[in-house]
């Protein structure tokens, strides 16, 4: 970090203050030349996530895609919108814990049936049924038996 007084290039923190809430890091500098103070901010970038469709196309990760797939699966079930964040937050974690900047659409699916599996089984089966395109009531069966085994 360059002192903006005098260029320069070692200055040392002489305070920190995290604010968590925004990501944001403040910084109370000294130049150790000039002796001079100022104040640097620091904010964690938002992680590149991509996602590759079916299609071969790539998109980028879109918490609000998912949130709203989530919500017309929980239409007039006892689940608040608080819930559905935290359960998109534990889908986004899952994907940036892959460690890569891309992933399978299909991943993305996966890890939101099964974080739906444990919060409430008929939304589930709904966003199921949308996702792997059920077709006919056998569709159902299968996966209500499988659901089932699981329980
Ligand atoms: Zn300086």
């Amino acid at each position: 970090m360059l002192c903006p007084f005098c260029h320069h290039s070692d200055t040392k923190v002489v305070d920190k203050r995290d604010n968590s809430e925004n990501n944001l890091t403040r910084r109370r500098r000294e130049c150790e030349s000039c002796g001079k103070r100022f104040t640097t901010y620091e904010r964690i970038e938002n992680i590149d996530l991509y996602v590759r469709k079916k299609s071969g196309k790539l998109e980028e990760f879109n918490r609000d895609k998912i949130k709203h797939g989530v919500m017309i699966a929980l239409v007039n079930r006892e689940i608040s919108e608080r819930q559905v964040d935290d359960l998109v937050n534990q889908v986004e974690l899952h994907l940036l814990s892959l460690g890569k900047n891309e992933v399978e659409s299909k991943v993305v699916g996966e890890t939101v049936l099964s974080k739906l599996q444990e919060l409430d089984p008929l939304g589930y089966l709904r966003f199921a049924s949308v996702y792997n395109a059920f077709t006919n009531i056998s569709d159902f069966k299968a996966a209500i038996s499988k659901l089932e085994e699981n329980v």
